[in-house]
């Protein structure tokens, strides 16, 4: 995923384009081929500005329920690169509070986007993921899936909230009877 930037690094403003259209492995998620990466690169003076998109199908586990589920992903990309050559980056580096900030940096005008890709997919996964927004969850008793019909329990908990509720509730209970 290297770009060579020599072209575009002559003059102020000038722009290429980068796609890429075939699998990609990264570790935090199961992204099924193939992602499709559309990215520009502009000189814009002292950077190079990376701004486009990621879009790619992956495969989740819910959160409530437990099956899998595939769900596409958008990813917008907005990122900046330094020369390491670049006095401002040099003045970055020996400033500490800034050591933790993160700046990608490129050099012999080859600017690699893998890292600035996988940061942004990582960015846009979800946090709790849901194969759907009313997904049911499991029978608290029994463990089945309501997404897939009642299962005949007493103490049905269709809704996570009034679960958690209801959890709330039964430890009350048992503390008074203990
Ligand atoms: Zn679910
Ligand atoms: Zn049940």
């Amino acid at each position: 995923m290297k770009v060579d930037i020599s072209e575009i690094k002559r003059s102020l403003g000038a722009h290429l384009n980068y796609i890429y259209e075939d699998t990609l492995e990264i570790e935090e998620v199961l992204i099924k081929k193939p992602v499709y990466i559309n990215l520009k690169l502009t000189n814009a003076g002292s950077r190079i500005l990376v701004e486009g998109i990621i879009k790619f199908n992956a495969e989740f586990i819910c959160s409530s329920c437990g099956e899998k589920y595939d769900y596409l992903i958008e990813a917008k990309v907005n990122e900046e690169f330094l020369e390491e050559s670049n006095l401002e980056l040099i003045n970055f580096k020996n400033d500490l509070s800034l050591k933790d900030l993160s700046i990608f940096t490129y050099s012999d005008n080859l600017i690699d986007l893998y890292e600035i890709i996988r940061q942004n997919i990582i960015i846009a996964l979800p946090l709790k993921p849901l194969c759907r927004l009313d997904c049911l969850g499991l029978c608290l008793s029994c463990g089945k899936n309501l997404n897939q019909g009642q299962c005949g329990c007493k103490n049905e908990f269709i809704n996570p909230v009034m679960d958690k509720a209801f959890k709330k509730m039964k430890i009350r209970k048992e503390k008074k009877n203990a």
